[in-house]
């Protein structure tokens, strides 16, 4: 579905990404792994558009992305949470979903009072099938961060991505938070054939989920493949899981 080939990007002669390879299959549960500094999130704002690269290829089911914007990417199927929580805190819980839910309809601003009548309905979905109905008029800056965190995958979801990218979905939350977290991304892969690809620094919850690990070292892929290769691999005990 996404094979990234020879990705390179570099800040001010630092070289962030010095060679990143990755091929998701559909369907699949994919982690990039790394110590922090590794290149992850660089290498999730270069597949979404957020940044160029400097040479090499992605391509998402046959088309060549690598110099989309973030708009077009987002129309061809890939949705995103960030590391940081990024949502609209002044808006409510449903309004901030019916601002992906709108995008995907590329309705015109002028159609908006209209149309959100019409999409209520489509959000209030996307709404109950993240047990958050309850929050939906109040502001997002009122729900606790684990909610929050929730909320922002619900909102990737409100644009009907076949691609869903989630940098550190679980940084920062409790166990509880976590766990529900786990069961979200298993509910998404397995019930609606979501291909998922994540970064985590949990490595239990990275075995748990994951059907396929990438490892990255100083913006380089140094393994990629099923978990249990993964986890005997020596070269990636010696750079990260021995540490
Ligand atoms: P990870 O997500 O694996 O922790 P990042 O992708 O955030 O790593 O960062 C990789 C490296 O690139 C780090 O050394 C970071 O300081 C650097 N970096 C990331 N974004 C920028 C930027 N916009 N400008 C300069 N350096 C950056
Ligand atoms: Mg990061």
């Amino acid at each position: 579905m996404l094979q990234i080939d020879q990705l390179k990007k570099s800040f001010d002669g630092y070289q962030a990404i010095a060679n990143a390879n990755l091929s998701v299959p559909p369907g699949e549960v994919v982690a990039v792994i790394g110590p922090n500094g590794a290149g992850k999130s660089t290498l999730f704002n270069l597949i979404t558009g957020h940044l160029t690269a400097d040479s090499g290829s992605i391509r998402f089911q046959d088309t060549d992305i690598t110099k989309c914007t973030p708009y077009q990417i987002c129309h061809c199927g890939i949705g995103r949470s960030f590391q940081l929580i990024n949502i609209f805190s002044s808006l409510t819980v449903l309004e901030n979903i019916q601002t992906a839910v709108l995008a995907r309809h590329r309705l015109e601003r002028k159609l908006f009072k209209p149309a959100k009548r019409l999409l209520r309905e489509e959000t209030l979905e996307v709404l109950a099938s993240f047990g958050l109905v309850r929050f939906k008029d109040q502001l997002c800056s009122s729900l606790s961060y684990g909610d929050q965190k929730v909320l922002e995958i619900a909102i990737a979801l409100g644009s009907k991505p076949k691609l869903l990218l989630l940098d550190e979905p679980t940084a920062g939350m409790s166990p509880d938070e976590t766990q529900k977290i786990v069961h979200l991304i298993k509910r998404l892969s397995q019930d609606e054939g979501l291909t998922i690809l994540l970064t985590e620094h949990d490595t239990d919850l990275v075995f748990d989920v994951a059907q396929k690990i990438m490892v990255l070292h100083q913006g380089q892929t140094i393994a990629q493949g099923l978990p249990e290769d993964i986890r005997n691999d020596k070269s990636v005990q010696n750079a990260y899981l021995g540490e």
